[in-house]
């Protein structure tokens, strides 16, 4: 069946300016991580994204590895965008990545002009695109000089492969070190990607403070801590969840751990309190910096995408609550 996007999809969204570049991010982006691969049905994910779209989220976040198999989200997405988004590429902001291990070899991990450059091939292959909208290193490589690989970024957006760069994982020294580097060469860096949610606050000890005098945007991860921050785990552990279903990156253990239900517990009373869901709340409060441009957000359902749309309904805090909210938000 054809797709014609909702006709009102841009009107209800506060779109965010990403530092001081002049890109405006959706401030819910759908990330594509966990739920884009084969172990999904290839129509549930194309609902989704229909649906998002709908919703006014412009922003889709992939990396060359996401999936499960690796590359698998690209090809799901290059799919989709080719069946159902073709007149509306110039309203869609990709992005993609490169390194963390992909393929076998010395060329296939790590930080080099000869891995990013031929991964970003690769990405726009499966993608079946012509560029990226941004192109992100994905995390630190202490082996390859930071001047190879922001020349890589560079390179990138001087073949016309990405708009816009980024960087993901790297600690605040490193994160100047590179935008220097790439100012020089005359690519601004756009963005950085840190995880950052109530669990997991190491952005408040610098990189905020960062990004703000660097004029880029962040891009939060895991805003929900990977479904620990929702209703998700408060009856149990469903098998069709992440931590049920034997994710490498969410135990059982922890959504069990009797710490983390009280917490979790203590902070759905604050969200009922302000009228919103444990989700909702979790992801206003992420992006109550300014320096956060945009929540990126893993989704295993249309349900669950409608229900985080529904967030920035209410994104303001008073003090008050910010002080309950650190009780029990803790690393
Ligand atoms: P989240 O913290 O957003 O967790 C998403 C998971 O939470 C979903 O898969 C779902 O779990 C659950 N969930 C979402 N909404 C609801 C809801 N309303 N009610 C109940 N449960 C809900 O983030 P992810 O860990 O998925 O990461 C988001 C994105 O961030 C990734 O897709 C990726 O784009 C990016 N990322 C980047 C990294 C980097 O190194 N740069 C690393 C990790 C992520 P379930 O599947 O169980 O239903």
């Amino acid at each position: 069946d054809a797709y014609s996007p909702a006709a009102y999809r841009f009107a209800n969204t506060p779109y965010r300016r990403v530092g001081r570049s002049g890109l405006k991010l959706s401030p819910i982006s759908l990330g594509l991580w966990q739920n884009f691969g084969e172990n999904r049905d290839p129509l549930t994910l194309r609902t989704i994204v229909r649906r998002a779209f709908d919703l006014g989220i412009t922003h889709f976040d992939l990396a060359n590895n996401y999936g499960p198999p690796p590359g698998s989200a690209e090809t799901h997405i290059g799919r989709i965008l080719d069946q159902d988004f073709s007149n509306h590429r110039d309203e869609l902001v990709i992005s993609t990545k490169a390194g963390y291990e992909m393929w076998d070899g010395p060329y296939g991990d790590g930080g080099s002009r000869k891995y990013l450059l031929s991964s970003l091939d690769q990405s726009l292959e499966r993608l079946d695109l012509d560029y990226v909208d941004i192109f992100y290193h994905h995390r630190e490589d202490p082996e390859t000089p930071l001047e190879e690989t922001m020349g890589a970024l560079d390179q990138a957006v001087r073949s016309g492969k990405a708009l816009y760069v980024g960087i993901s994982n790297y600690s605040p020294e490193k994160t100047r070190e590179a935008a220097r580097i790439l100012a020089d060469m005359g690519t601004p860096l756009l963005i950085h990607q840190p995880s950052y949610s109530m669990f997991n606050r190491h952005i408040e000890n610098g990189l905020l403070k960062t990004a703000e005098e660097l004029g880029i945007g962040l891009a939060a991860f895991s805003p929900l801590q990977q479904g620990l921050l929702t209703n998700r785990y408060m009856s149990g552990v469903p098998q069709s969840s992440r931590a049920g279903s034997s994710s490498p990156s969410l135990s059982e253990k922890q959504a069990r751990d009797p710490e983390y239900q009280k917490r979790v517990r203590g902070l759905s009373d604050i969200a009922h309190e302000r009228g919103q869901s444990l989700a909702q709340m979790a992801l206003a409060w992420a992006l109550r910096h300014p320096q956060v441009s945009t929540a990126l957000v893993g989704t295993s359902s249309v349900h669950q995408l409608e229900q985080n749309i529904q967030t920035l309904h209410k994104l303001d805090f008073t003090d008050e609550e910010l002080r309950r909210i650190d009780e029990f938000a803790i690393d």
